[in-house]
């Protein structure tokens, strides 16, 4: 069979994209009624959680235990927990939310992680009943479990979660190994790393070892540097205590997305590589592995597709007012730098639009001036009707819904290309309605403040 390339598969998920697109038309799921959608394409995913799979497959001795384990708050929705797990991918759950989500999707205790700073003592004792896996964040949390652990047995694989301290990548505010980071036990500071082995000498039953070093922005070699802190500690420890208590790496997720092209690069081999270039050993077969990917899986999977409304130019800058924006863009409108997104430009029949490149902004619906998804972006003149596409936003864009304005969370359809080249759609979240919203603004309670 021939090997797909790279741009191969760029190429081959832009056409799928485009039928997409002129299906989501032709079968009425965008029009003036309903002038935004979002789509997952469903095949992308397939791709990409078995890229992640034979990556690590081909990397690790035969036998090795691993689980994949896809970080529920890049796209928490249940058919797409449901999807992966078909493929084999477990989930990373941070929230009685995301392990509802998880449970709903079938996915067994033993191939869920539970990680987040801040679990109250309910979720650790609900975790440890479900014989979940529990990476305790920092000191007092330990102390909760020894108090668990003491009151009730449980087969839940129990670690901590370790702040490497190796530094930041390029979007502060999601690198989470940094000297003063809130998350994990912190490595590199005064008597920590004597501490840690103590804890786990004092804990037999304290077998992982977590770390994850940030999302997007962290290059590969810096995530890579935090697996090398993390395998050279359980060393440490197993050496200590003369036995491999610690058995297991959970490495975290992290793996950058490429906003700019198609193109799915860093590649999971390319990941793998790097590891076995900076962590000798990791693969050997003397630790099974967690890995948590999110943004990784689905990112470049999703699709949201809006009509332009209206357009105007305004101080000579043409404007093209759409319905997507700040509810389904969050990250992209509040920090422009941090998150470009691209647009693609469709004609109201859902083919690519043509047309000599002029600067405009692509703004969506919500009430205030910063409401751009693209400033000043050179696109085909846009005119209303047309349809404005934004690639890439398949993690944590549609699925981490803003509710500002009121504005509805849109429909989820994910889409197969037939092998006759039609279009299949399925609904995987249906669009909040006007009743959804006013329930949840407190309309059962409205006499409650006279
Ligand atoms: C968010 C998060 C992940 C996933 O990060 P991505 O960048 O989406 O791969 C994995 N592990 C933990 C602990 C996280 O907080």
């Amino acid at each position: 069979m021939a090997v797909e390339t790279r741009a191969q598969a760029a190429g081959a998920a832009a056409e799928r994209r485009d039928r997409a697109v002129r299906a989501a038309v032709e079968q009425g799921l965008i029009d003036e009624g309903s002038p935004l959608v979002c789509l997952l394409d469903v095949a992308g995913i397939r791709a990409s959680a078995a890229a992640l799979t034979s990556a690590f497959t081909e990397a690790l001795a035969p036998g090795t235990p691993v689980l994949h384990a896809f970080a529920v708050k890049a796209a928490p929705l249940v058919p797409v927990l449901r999807l992966l797990a078909d493929a084999g991918i477990g989930c990373e759950v941070a929230s009685p939310g995301e392990l509802a989500l998880a449970r709903a999707a079938g996915v067994a205790p033993h191939r869920t992680v539970l990680d987040s700073p801040a679990k109250t003592a309910a979720e650790l004792r609900d975790a440890l009943a479900l014989g979940i896996a529990v990476n305790a964040d920092n000191r007092q949390e330990l102390e909760r479990l020894d108090a668990l652990v003491a009151a009730a047995p449980t087969s839940s694989p129990i670690g901590v979660r370790i702040n490497p301290q190796t530094g930041a990548g390029a979007i502060d505010a999601l690198s989470t190994a940094t000297a003063t980071s809130k998350f994990g036990i912190a490595l590199r500071d005064p008597g920590a790393r004597e501490w840690l082995v103590r804890a786990y000498l004092d804990r037999p039953w304290l077998t992982r070892l977590h770390t994850h070093s940030g999302s997007q922005g962290v290059p590969l070699p810096l995530i890579a540097e935090g697996v090398r802190e993390l395998r050279a500690l359980a060393e440490e420890i197993n050496a200590a205590a003369g036995r491999r208590q610690v058995d297991t790496l959970d490495i975290g997720g992290g793996l950058p997305v490429n906003f700019a092209s198609d193109e799915e690069t860093p590649t999971y081999a390319q990941y793998a590589a790097a590891l076995r270039e900076a962590v000798p050993g990791l693969f050997d077969g003397s630790y099974g592995l967690v890995t948590e990917f999110g943004r990784s899986l689905l990112a470049k999977h999703g699709l949201v597709l809006s009509r332009v409304e209206y357009t105007k130019a305004t101080g000579g800058r043409p404007i093209a007012l759409t319905h997507a924006g700040v509810q389904l863009a969050t990250r992209t409108v509040y920090a422009p730098a941090a998150w470009p997104l691209r647009i693609l430009p469709y004609d109201a029949k859902g083919n690519p639009l043509t047309g000599p490149p002029v600067a405009q902004d692509v703004a969506g619906p919500a009430c205030f001036a910063g409401d751009l998804l693209a400033a000043a972006r050179e696109l085909p003149l846009l005119s209303p009707g047309d349809l404005v596409a934004v690639p890439d936003t398949g993690a944590y864009f549609f699925t981490a819904h803003y509710g500002y304005n009121s504005l509805p969370r849109p429909a989820i359809h994910g889409f197969t290309v037939t092998p006759a080249g039609g279009v299949r759609f399925t609904l995987a979240r249906p669009a909040q309605s006007l009743s959804d919203i006013t329930a949840e603004a407190g309309a059962a309670l409205r006499d409650a403040l006279l």
